[in-house]
């Protein structure tokens, strides 16, 4: 059940302890960077309110082989409360240090780099040492392993190969656990459903997105995935999903389906993951230290309250992260998870701070959206939310996909689905959106993460 059994199940006092060490050692890798030898040049606290770094960004090669060595007083906390004295990190201060700022060794250390897929603003780099890569791999096999997926398993991996963590990633952990691994990536859809049938794949990897896209090309060749497939486990991640979307993926599928969280910065997938209970995501401690802030305070929370997820990397080399604000939001889950694991556990991400939408005033996440039409069964699997500006005002539009294996009513009928549609979204948003019903697979998707939201509101802003 467990892949390091001491350590997923340790207490949480020795948990703390092993924490504690590891984050000094954290601190004294980081001051070997430009960015954090320059911000924490007098020791660890007060000057580190301001943001040190000046932001010119290197010129190629700038900081290759050359950090900053550590200057002045050593930082050594002797609590890790104690780490909340310490100034956040941001996407815009590693945007700044591009490329080299991070770097805590000589680039010929480091064997890899990926870059995060840029969903809103310019990508970053993140670079891994060889054991970099090789806990990055132990942390995958420990999320696979812990869902059940065992040696026998053949895995097929749709995640994009390449800058994309979520390919590699999840590539190296399966191999680690020695299991068959399919590296066909995202899309040509015929083709994957050619393989999953054929060499009897068990486990995959997949967008939600994707997972929901892919199901109509099943009925397009006449095959039902619970009948004609092996498959048991799906991991989805890496775009922010409702929980209803996982269990429609399970229902179509026939299978289970576990979320797998976690982003570029820290390596990747294997951040945060789904145990078997399925009941929030185990933040794996031994690697990342995470907090909840308040986004606008930046005070950290009491315990279950909603905030954004901040992550100081425990174990990483090349580029260690105090403090970095990963603008994602969640909480932490009360409470000891029955899978044992001590290590604690977030809710579902339900956005970004940056996604949220404030219609005339009322604040939307999208997920609430997501939520609300994945409930009604006559909906579809796509969706997609327009906001333009009407006479000075915000007009909220979502164009959804009708389920046509539950609907197949009248003119009439249609219209009343639309009203349907129209008073769950205002009992659940406070807001009146305009529903457009569309025909299946007629929405544009992508194989890469979803875009769900056009904001036409002054221009063409980013959605998420
Ligand atoms: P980008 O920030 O450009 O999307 P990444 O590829 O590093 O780059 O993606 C990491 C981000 O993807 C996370 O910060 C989070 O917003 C989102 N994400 C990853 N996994 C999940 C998940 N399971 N649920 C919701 N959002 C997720
Ligand atoms: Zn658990």
């Amino acid at each position: 059940m467990y892949w390091e059994k001491e350590v997923e199940t340790m207490d949480r006092s020795a948990l703390a302890g092993l924490q504690l060490g590891r984050l000094n050692e954290s601190l004294t890798r980081a001051r070997g960077s430009a960015f954090y030898g320059k911000r924490f040049a007098g020791g660890a606290s007060s000057e580190g309110a301001q943001p040190a770094y000046a932001g010119t960004p290197a010129q190629p090669g700038g900081y290759a082989g050359t950090p900053a060595k550590p200057a002045g007083s050593s930082i050594e906390l002797s609590g890790l409360e104690e780490l909340t004295d310490l100034p956040f990190t941001t996407k815009d201060d590693l945007r700044n240090a591009f490329p080299y700022g991070f770097l805590t060794v000589d680039l010929q250390e480091v064997i890899r780099l990926h870059s995060s897929s840029g969903t809103t603003g310019n990508p970053t780099v993140v670079f891994h040492t060889p054991r970099d890569i090789d806990h990055w791999g132990n942390l995958i096999a420990r999320c696979m392993y812990t869902t059940g997926v065992r040696k026998q398993d053949v895995f097929q991996n749709m995640m994009g190969y390449g800058l994309f963590t979520g390919g590699l990633g999840f590539h190296y952990g399966a191999e680690k656990l020695g299991v068959m691994t399919i590296p066909i990536g995202p899309g040509n859809s015929k083709r994957q459903i050619w393989f999953l049938k054929h060499l009897k794949a068990t486990v995959i990897h997949i967008l939600p997105s994707y997972a929901l896209r892919l199901y109509s090309f099943f009925e397009e060749m006449q095959l039902d995935p619970k009948k004609d497939l092996h498959l048991r486990i799906a991991f989805i991640g890496a775009e922010p999903h409702s929980e209803e979307i996982r269990r429609k993926i399970e229902e179509l599928y026939g299978i289970k389906v576990y979320n797998s969280y976690g982003l570029s910065e820290m390596c990747g997938p294997g951040v945060a993951f789904e145990c078997e209970c399925q009941v929030g995501l185990h933040v794996w401690e031994d690697h990342f230290y995470p907090e909840i802030i308040d986004p606008v305070s930046g005070e950290v929370l009491p315990e279950g309250e909603r905030g954004e997820l901040v992550l100081t990397t425990l174990t990483r080399e090349a580029m260690p992260l105090i403090r970095y604000r990963t603008r994602d939001l969640t909480r932490f889950l009360p409470g000891e998870c029955p899978c044992g694991r001590t290590h604690r556990r977030i809710d579902r991400i339900t956005g970004r701070s940056d996604d949220m939408l404030i219609i005339n005033g009322v604040n939307i996440f999208p997920i609430q959206i997501e939520k609300t039409l994945m409930a009604i069964p006559e909906i579809g699997r796509n969706y997609l939310i327009e906001i333009n500006k009407e006479n000075f005002m915000d007009r909220l539009s979502v164009k959804v996909e009708i389920n046509e294996e539950v609907f197949h009513g009248t003119l009439a009928e249609l219209e009343k689905l639309q009203i349907k549609a129209v008073a769950a979204l205002r009992a659940e948003l406070g807001v009146t959106p305009n529903v457009k019903l569309v025909e299946p697979s007629s929405l544009p998707v992508s194989e890469g993460k979803v875009r769900r939201v056009y904001d036409y509101r002054g221009g063409e802003q980013g959605g998420l």
